[in-house]
């Protein structure tokens, strides 16, 4: 028997939800509430120089608004680095995590020595200079091997519920990625997936924009050997631009002044229509909407 359905909303509190951001939470709330399941929020501030304070509260206030209520308190990773700690030890152990040694500058040379210049996102694909160990210079990060002791490449498949099938060949376009930076923070991967873990979380649904990690989080999944949920990356708001809705770009704070008006503008990004009427209706109506349209 398949486990009880649980989702989450996942936001990183770097300022107020926006017209974007309602559609990844609506979304996922829909989702849970269509097959009868439990939802959860969690607030990402495992990057406290990105967080704005007082955005998380900011944000809890405003699903509340728009009738997106979690089943359950809140969790803020800020308080769960101990399961991380405990996470990157499990990788260490077993060979899978190393220290780091490189800086930007170390990477940009070795990648340049090999006649590379591959960025990708403005990332570079680690070169794997210090999987073979510091050579004598102090460790600043740590990173996760994307290639097997037996040099074997790792590629991941996986099926995302609207975009279909998908592949990313991990060592040759992402590389080994960091675990824990060298500032001392905790990288989103490894939060992510740590949390959706012990959370138990069976169904994540959120903004397209988020599925090129979906590859790193399931490797990360098969090494500490947790169950890879079921995924569905929604379509973006894009701006006049034609840019995603974003804080970087300016996107103004959602209007709860009329929940349901932002409920049902958040609705037709998904495809789905409601009449308009009082929030709860408006909901009701979605979730049918939804179950019809993605169950
Ligand atoms: N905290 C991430 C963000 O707001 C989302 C994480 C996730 O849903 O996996 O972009």
């Amino acid at each position: 028997m398949s486990a009880p359905y649980v989702g989450r909303f996942a936001p990183s509190p770097t300022g107020p939800l926006h017209a974007g951001s309602l559609v990844a939470a609506l979304a996922s709330w829909l989702d849970a509430r269509a097959q009868g399941g439990r939802w959860l929020v969690r607030i990402e501030d495992v990057d406290p120089p990105r967080c704005v304070p007082g955005a998380d509260r900011l944000i809890l206030d405003q699903l509340a608004r728009c009738g997106l209520v979690p089943d359950e308190p809140p969790v803020w990773q800020s308080q769960r680095a101990a399961l991380y700690a405990q996470a990157l030890e499990r990788l260490k152990a077993a060979g899978w995590a190393y220290p780091c040694a490189c800086s930007r500058k170390d990477i940009d040379a070795a990648l340049a020595a090999r006649g590379i210049v591959h960025e990708r996102h403005g990332e570079r694909v680690y070169p794997g200079t210090c999987r073979a160990g510091l050579a004598g210079r102090p460790a600043r990060a740590w990173r996760v091997r994307t290639v097997d002791a037996d040099h074997h490449l790792i590629a991941i498949d996986w099926t995302d519920r609207r975009l279909g099938r998908q592949h990313q060949d991990l060592s040759a376009t992402v590389g080994d990625f960091v675990l824990k930076r060298a500032d001392g923070l905790w990288a989103y991967q490894l939060a992510v997936v740590v949390d959706d873990g012990e959370q138990g979380i069976t169904d994540i649904v959120r903004g397209e924009d988020l599925a090129d990690n979906t590859a790193r989080q399931i490797h990360l999944q098969r090494l500490l050997g947790l169950p890879t949920p079921r995924y569905l990356h929604t379509p973006l708001v894009l701006d006049a631009q034609g840019e995603k809705l974003s804080k970087q770009t300016g996107a103004p704070a959602l209007d709860t002044r009329d929940p349901a008006a932002a409920v049902r503008a958040a609705a037709s990004v998904l495809g789905l229509q409601a009449d308009a009427g009082d929030l709860g209706d408006v909901l009701a109506a979605l979730v049918a909407g939804w179950r019809a349209r993605w169950l």
